[in-house]
């Protein structure tokens, strides 16, 4: 089949979407086992990736820089960390990793209710 950019570029932002408020909502001091978690969710996202060029490029970066799932900010700027590679490779801008704080917002409306795992 051939390749069409649009259904990759709008399946990498949906991807990139939930992948960074993920993070957002990760606790910040998780248990070993919340940790564990994460890291694995991330393993496997790599692993199952639709786009399987992308899936290959991405597990790669995952060798170089293995995922930060001690914490929310250490996870969260683990992932805008990974995600800013994947721009490099692809030419595009930067983002500013000190502005991800509030960005990513799930819109759950219960901050601090949901528990993990
Ligand atoms: P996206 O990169 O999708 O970003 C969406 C929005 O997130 C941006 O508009 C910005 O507001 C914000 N953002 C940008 N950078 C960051 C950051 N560092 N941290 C937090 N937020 C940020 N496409 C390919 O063509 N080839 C590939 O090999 C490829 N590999 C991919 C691997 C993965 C794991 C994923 C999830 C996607 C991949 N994609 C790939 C898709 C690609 O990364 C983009 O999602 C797609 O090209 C659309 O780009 P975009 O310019 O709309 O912004």
């Amino acid at each position: 089949k051939l390749e069409n950019a649009t259904a990759k570029a709008e399946l990498g932002r949906a991807s990139w979407r939930l992948f960074h408020t993920m993070m957002a909502r990760f606790p910040e001091t998780p248990t070993a086992e919340e940790s564990l978690a994460l890291k694995t969710y991330i393993q496997l996202f790599a692993r199952l990736y639709p786009c399987g060029d992308c899936a290959s490029h991405f597990q790669k970066l995952l060798k170089k820089y293995p995922p930060q799932t001690s914490g929310r900010n250490a996870a969260a700027g683990w992932a805008c960390f990974v995600h800013n590679e994947v721009n490099k490779r692809l030419k595009k801008e930067q983002f500013d990793c000190n502005k991800i704080g509030d960005f990513y917002d799930c819109g759950c409306g219960d901050e601090g209710a949901k528990k993990a795992g």
